[in-house]
């Protein structure tokens, strides 16, 4: 791309990944979370290339790609509707964005369960934002950056991660209500523990459809539920009771779905409770519930991911493990004494690597900021 060989940015914003420690598909049930974002990031170098609509995007490792601001449409290559999409957003609330040049360059691992897309929509939104003084609030970063993953990506997804890309804090993971979207930071201390992620580094590329189809799932129920509960809303407010009430109506799928996500939404509320007590042991066992729950009842797990967490329980200085993300792969997180932690990461490497002849990748996390100008 011929912009950047002269490319002088005005404005470097920094877009992070998150973590849940727990809470997975909680948030479009309108339930709690427990999300940080981590050090991993994208960075996004912008300045105004003094046209009126032009606008030029390259992102290390793909093709750049230009557009029009009075042409803005869906894309045929997927990464490109992460920055339409946003822009299409942008334009509905604000005339004030003219043509620009970006860079992207990222150290954020693509369909991790890191959160590189909400990062890639939060990034361009905050970026806009500052370039343009288009005077968008930070829930209005989030509202709108999720609005342009269900729009011009497809995924159906829940406010958790563009919420925890922008709004988290360092040290702290943030306690999210999803339906009145009041939140908490708490602080996370684990110490003498460490978060360890693993990266299985298979996506089962069942992530998008199955997404949808799990969120579909949680609506059947929830409708069923609504026959006898007319003023119910969301699984976030049905109770296992209610739940056990209906089960002759519900399809046995139906039925694991709607107590994953009851049982989740209480282990999120009991973790936020452990870790204010730092009661660590209860921390771990928290984990190792969700995960068996994402396995069995959600079934949102796989083999990779399966073995790291069974190998994680035979080792004496592991508090727990489980999935992170959607689904199917991505990474797995791992609290682990910081003693061990060496041999331990050496000694899942050796055993991923006899068992699925892959190379793990393995990186230490912890809770940092959201989205910033550098
Ligand atoms: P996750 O959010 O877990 O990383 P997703 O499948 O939701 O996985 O999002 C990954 C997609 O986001 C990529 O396939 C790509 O289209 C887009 N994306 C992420 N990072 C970048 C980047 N640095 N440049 C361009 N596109 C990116
Ligand atoms: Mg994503």
């Amino acid at each position: 791309m011929k912009f950047i060989e002269n490319f002088q940015p005005q404005l470097t914003i920094a877009s992070p990944g998150r973590i849940n420690l727990i809470g997975e598909h909680t948030d479009y049930n309108l339930g709690y979370v427990l999300p940080t974002a981590i050090a991993n990031k994208i960075v996004f170098k912008l300045a105004k290339n003094n046209s009126k609509s032009q606008c030029n995007v390259y992102s290390v490792g793909y093709e750049g790609f230009s557009f029009d601001l009075n042409a803005v449409c869906k894309s045929a290559s997927e990464w490109e509707n992460y920055v339409l999409g946003v822009l299409s957003e942008i334009l509905k609330l604000t005339n004030k964005v003219e043509g620009f040049d970006c860079i992207i360059e990222s150290n954020l691992p693509l369909g991790a369960g890191l959160s590189s897309s909400a990062a890639m929509e939060c990034g361009m939104a905050f970026g806009l934002n500052e370039l343009f003084d288009l005077g968008l609030s930070k829930n209005t970063i989030v509202a709108l950056s999720q609005r342009a993953e269900h729009n011009y990506v497809g995924t159906q997804c829940g406010i958790m991660d563009q919420f925890a890309s922008v709004m988290s804090k360092e040290g702290h993971v943030i306690l999210l209500d999803c339906k009145s979207l009041d939140y908490r930071h708490i602080p996370l201390d684990l110490q003498p523990y460490k978060i360890i992620m693993m990266n299985t580094k298979v996506s089962h590329n069942l992530a998008t459809s199955a997404y949808n189809t799990r969120k579909r799932e949680c609506e059947e129920g929830l409708t069923i539920i609504k026959t006898k509960w007319p003023k119910i809303n969301s699984l976030r407010d049905v109770t296992l009771d209610m739940i056990e009430d209906a089960k002759d109506k519900l399809t046995q799928t139906v039925y694991n779905r709607c107590c994953y996500i009851i049982n989740e939404n209480n282990r999120v509320l009991e973790m936020a409770k452990a870790l204010s007590e730092k009661k660590l042991k209860t921390v771990g066992k928290l984990l190792y519930e969700a995960h068996k729950g994402l396995s069995e009842r959600y079934e949102v797990s796989c083999v990779e991911s399966d073995f790291l967490v069974d190998f994680s329980k035979n080792y004496d200085g592991v508090l727990g493990a489980r999935q992170v993300g959607g689904g199917f792969g991505g990474c797995v997180l791992h609290i682990v004494h910081e003693n061990i932690a060496t041999k331990y990461k050496q000694d899942c490497i050796e055993a991923y690597k006899k068992k699925f002849n892959l190379d793990l990748e393995v990186f230490e996390v912890k809770p940092t900021g959201g989205t910033h100008i550098i």
